[in-house]
Protein backbone atom coordinates (compact mmCIF):
# COMPACT_ATOMS: atom_id res chain seq x y z
CA UNK A 1 0.00 0.00 0.00
CA UNK A 2 0.77 3.38 -0.80
CA UNK A 3 3.02 3.71 -3.32
CA UNK A 4 0.53 3.84 -6.06
CA UNK A 5 1.11 7.15 -7.29
CA UNK A 6 4.48 7.78 -6.91
CA UNK A 7 4.93 7.92 -10.54
CA UNK A 8 4.95 11.07 -12.17
CA UNK A 9 5.46 12.99 -9.08
CA UNK A 10 8.37 15.38 -9.93
CA UNK A 11 6.45 15.71 -13.51
CA UNK A 12 3.13 16.98 -11.79
CA UNK A 13 5.27 19.30 -9.55
CA UNK A 14 7.56 20.46 -12.22
CA UNK A 15 10.81 19.67 -12.25
CA UNK A 16 11.88 22.42 -9.31
CA UNK A 17 8.78 22.00 -7.87
CA UNK A 18 7.75 25.19 -9.22
CA UNK A 19 4.81 24.51 -12.12
CA UNK A 20 3.65 28.87 -12.22
CA UNK A 21 6.51 30.53 -13.83
CA UNK A 22 6.53 33.97 -12.55
CA UNK A 23 5.29 32.75 -8.90
CA UNK A 24 8.22 33.80 -6.71
CA UNK A 25 6.76 32.54 -3.85
CA UNK A 26 6.47 28.63 -5.15
CA UNK A 27 10.11 29.06 -6.72
CA UNK A 28 11.94 30.49 -3.32
CA UNK A 29 9.89 27.51 -1.59
CA UNK A 30 11.07 24.97 -3.67
CA UNK A 31 14.56 26.44 -3.37
CA UNK A 32 14.30 25.94 0.53
CA UNK A 33 12.86 22.30 -0.17
CA UNK A 34 15.98 21.46 -2.50
CA UNK A 35 18.84 22.49 -0.68
CA UNK A 36 16.70 20.37 2.39
CA UNK A 37 17.22 16.47 0.69
CA UNK A 38 20.35 14.59 0.04
CA UNK A 39 21.59 11.43 1.63
CA UNK A 40 21.01 10.40 5.05
CA UNK A 41 17.77 12.77 4.75
CA UNK A 42 14.41 11.66 4.81
CA UNK A 43 11.12 13.07 4.61
CA UNK A 44 8.35 12.28 7.38
CA UNK A 45 4.93 13.68 5.89
CA UNK A 46 2.32 13.64 9.24
CA UNK A 47 -1.32 13.00 8.89
CA UNK A 48 -2.53 14.48 6.08
CA UNK A 49 -5.80 13.16 5.85
CA UNK A 50 -9.15 14.13 5.15
CA UNK A 51 -10.66 14.56 8.47
CA UNK A 52 -7.44 16.77 9.47
CA UNK A 53 -6.43 18.41 6.18
CA UNK A 54 -10.01 18.66 3.94
CA UNK A 55 -12.33 21.39 4.50
CA UNK A 56 -15.17 19.72 6.03
CA UNK A 57 -13.15 16.57 8.03
CA UNK A 58 -14.22 15.95 11.79
CA UNK A 59 -11.17 17.02 13.17
CA UNK A 60 -9.98 19.47 10.57
CA UNK A 61 -6.93 21.97 11.39
CA UNK A 62 -7.16 25.32 10.30
CA UNK A 63 -5.57 25.99 7.45
CA UNK A 64 -4.53 22.74 6.85
CA UNK A 65 -5.64 22.32 2.86
CA UNK A 66 -3.36 25.09 2.21
CA UNK A 67 -0.06 23.39 3.03
CA UNK A 68 -0.73 20.62 0.52
CA UNK A 69 1.11 22.31 -2.51
CA UNK A 70 3.72 22.99 -0.11
CA UNK A 71 3.94 19.79 1.14
CA UNK A 72 3.88 18.39 -2.58
CA UNK A 73 6.90 20.20 -3.11
CA UNK A 74 8.67 18.88 -0.82
CA UNK A 75 7.72 15.36 -1.30
CA UNK A 76 8.78 16.01 -5.43
CA UNK A 77 12.18 17.83 -3.77
CA UNK A 78 13.08 15.07 -1.91
CA UNK A 79 12.27 12.31 -4.38
CA UNK A 80 14.34 14.05 -6.94
CA UNK A 81 17.13 13.56 -4.33
CA UNK A 82 16.79 10.68 -3.39
CA UNK A 83 15.38 10.78 0.00
CA UNK A 84 12.86 8.74 1.63
CA UNK A 85 9.72 9.80 1.68
CA UNK A 86 7.18 8.32 4.52
CA UNK A 87 3.77 8.76 5.44
CA UNK A 88 1.77 8.56 8.41
CA UNK A 89 -1.66 7.31 8.84
CA UNK A 90 -4.28 8.03 11.74
CA UNK A 91 -5.64 4.62 11.74
CA UNK A 92 -8.33 4.01 14.29
CA UNK A 93 -11.33 1.53 14.72
CA UNK A 94 -14.54 2.51 15.36
CA UNK A 95 -14.48 2.84 18.90
CA UNK A 96 -11.30 3.81 20.77
CA UNK A 97 -10.88 5.10 24.30
CA UNK A 98 -9.26 7.65 22.04
CA UNK A 99 -12.24 9.58 20.69
CA UNK A 100 -14.53 11.81 23.45
CA UNK A 101 -17.52 9.50 22.62
CA UNK A 102 -15.62 6.81 24.74
CA UNK A 103 -13.69 9.55 27.69
CA UNK A 104 -11.05 10.57 25.33
CA UNK A 105 -10.32 14.27 23.83
CA UNK A 106 -11.27 13.91 20.31
CA UNK A 107 -13.68 13.63 17.92
CA UNK A 108 -14.20 10.97 16.05
CA UNK A 109 -11.57 10.94 13.05
CA UNK A 110 -9.92 8.84 10.72
CA UNK A 111 -11.74 6.06 11.35
CA UNK A 112 -9.86 2.70 9.11
CA UNK A 113 -11.37 2.65 5.53
CA UNK A 114 -13.47 5.59 5.81
CA UNK A 115 -13.36 8.46 3.68
CA UNK A 116 -12.53 10.62 6.56
CA UNK A 117 -8.82 8.03 7.02
CA UNK A 118 -8.17 8.43 2.92
CA UNK A 119 -5.18 10.92 2.16
CA UNK A 120 -6.37 14.25 0.85
CA UNK A 121 -6.74 13.63 -2.66
CA UNK A 122 -4.64 16.73 -3.54
CA UNK A 123 -1.27 14.80 -1.64
CA UNK A 124 1.24 12.93 -3.85
CA UNK A 125 1.84 9.45 -2.10
CA UNK A 126 5.49 8.31 -2.97
CA UNK A 127 6.50 6.35 -0.19
CA UNK A 128 5.85 4.06 2.46
CA UNK A 129 2.77 4.61 4.60
CA UNK A 130 2.63 3.99 8.51
CA UNK A 131 -0.37 3.27 9.93
CA UNK A 132 -0.70 4.49 13.68
CA UNK A 133 -3.67 4.43 16.17
CA UNK A 134 -4.32 0.83 14.91
CA UNK A 135 -6.24 -1.21 17.79
CA UNK A 136 -7.41 1.52 19.98
CA UNK A 137 -3.89 3.04 20.76
CA UNK A 138 -3.55 6.62 20.97
CA UNK A 139 -1.01 7.65 18.07
CA UNK A 140 0.76 10.73 17.89
CA UNK A 141 3.97 10.25 17.19
CA UNK A 142 5.16 8.22 13.51
CA UNK A 143 7.91 6.42 15.97
CA UNK A 144 5.51 5.01 18.81
CA UNK A 145 2.02 4.63 20.16
CA UNK A 146 0.62 4.24 23.45
CA UNK A 147 -1.95 2.18 24.96
CA UNK A 148 -4.36 4.50 26.44
CA UNK A 149 -4.98 2.00 29.23
CA UNK A 150 -2.01 0.30 31.00
CA UNK A 151 -0.05 3.35 28.54
CA UNK A 152 2.73 1.02 27.37
CA UNK A 153 4.34 2.36 25.00
CA UNK A 154 5.45 0.61 21.85
CA UNK A 155 7.09 1.23 18.39
CA UNK A 156 6.65 1.69 14.86
CA UNK A 157 8.49 0.40 12.16
CA UNK A 158 9.45 3.76 11.30
CA UNK A 159 12.60 3.80 13.77
CA UNK A 160 13.73 0.74 11.86
CA UNK A 161 13.20 1.77 8.62
CA UNK A 162 15.56 5.12 9.27
CA UNK A 163 17.87 3.03 10.74
CA UNK A 164 18.42 0.63 8.29
CA UNK A 165 18.24 3.89 5.14
CA UNK A 166 21.32 5.53 7.61
CA UNK A 167 18.65 7.97 8.08
CA UNK A 168 20.22 11.04 10.33
CA UNK A 169 18.30 13.95 9.54
CA UNK A 170 14.57 14.15 8.63
CA UNK A 171 12.46 17.18 7.52
CA UNK A 172 8.50 17.11 9.65
CA UNK A 173 5.96 18.63 7.38
CA UNK A 174 1.90 17.95 7.45
CA UNK A 175 -0.64 18.24 10.76
CA UNK A 176 -0.76 18.87 13.47
CA UNK A 177 1.84 21.17 14.73
CA UNK A 178 0.97 21.22 18.60
CA UNK A 179 0.09 17.13 18.10
CA UNK A 180 1.64 14.76 15.67
CA UNK A 181 4.20 16.52 14.19
CA UNK A 182 5.68 18.05 17.71
CA UNK A 183 5.26 13.95 18.70
CA UNK A 184 7.12 12.90 15.99
CA UNK A 185 9.93 16.00 15.89
CA UNK A 186 10.42 15.02 19.34
CA UNK A 187 10.46 11.21 19.16
CA UNK A 188 12.95 11.63 16.44
CA UNK A 189 15.39 14.23 18.36
CA UNK A 190 15.47 11.51 20.93
CA UNK A 191 16.56 9.40 18.64
CA UNK A 192 19.44 11.20 18.24
CA UNK A 193 18.24 12.88 14.63
CA UNK A 194 18.80 15.96 13.51
CA UNK A 195 14.84 17.74 13.04
CA UNK A 196 13.87 20.13 10.82
CA UNK A 197 10.32 21.56 10.75
CA UNK A 198 9.56 24.32 8.38
CA UNK A 199 6.82 26.00 10.06
CA UNK A 200 5.39 26.81 6.88
CA UNK A 201 4.27 23.28 6.21
CA UNK A 202 2.61 22.55 9.44
CA UNK A 203 -0.93 23.84 11.02
CA UNK A 204 -1.59 23.92 15.12
CA UNK A 205 -5.04 22.54 16.52
CA UNK A 206 -4.72 25.27 19.26
CA UNK A 207 -7.37 23.64 21.01
CA UNK A 208 -6.12 26.11 24.26
CA UNK A 209 -4.53 29.03 22.94
CA UNK A 210 -0.88 29.68 22.80
CA UNK A 211 -0.63 25.71 21.89
CA UNK A 212 1.13 26.92 18.61
CA UNK A 213 3.64 28.86 20.68
CA UNK A 214 4.30 26.39 22.89
CA UNK A 215 5.24 23.44 20.54
CA UNK A 216 7.07 25.62 18.80
CA UNK A 217 8.93 26.52 22.10
CA UNK A 218 9.17 22.71 22.50
CA UNK A 219 10.93 21.77 19.15
CA UNK A 220 13.28 24.41 19.70
CA UNK A 221 14.46 23.55 23.39
CA UNK A 222 14.64 19.71 21.92
CA UNK A 223 16.87 21.19 19.34
CA UNK A 224 14.35 21.28 16.53
CA UNK A 225 14.95 23.50 13.78
CA UNK A 226 11.86 25.22 12.75
CA UNK A 227 12.56 27.60 9.79
CA UNK A 228 9.47 29.46 8.49
ZN1 LIG B 1 -6.24 10.11 16.19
Amino acid sequence: MGSSSAEGAAERTGAHGASRPGDLAATTTAAHAHARYGPGVALLVIDMQNDFAAAGGSLHVDGGEEIVDGVNAEIAAATEAGSPVYYTQDWHPPSTPHFVTEGGPWPPHCVRDTPGAAFHPGVTIAGEVIRKGVDGADGYSGFSVRDPQSGARSSTVLGERLAAGSVASVVVVGLAGDYCVLETALDARAQGLDVVVPLALTRFVERTEGDRERAVARMREAGVRTPS
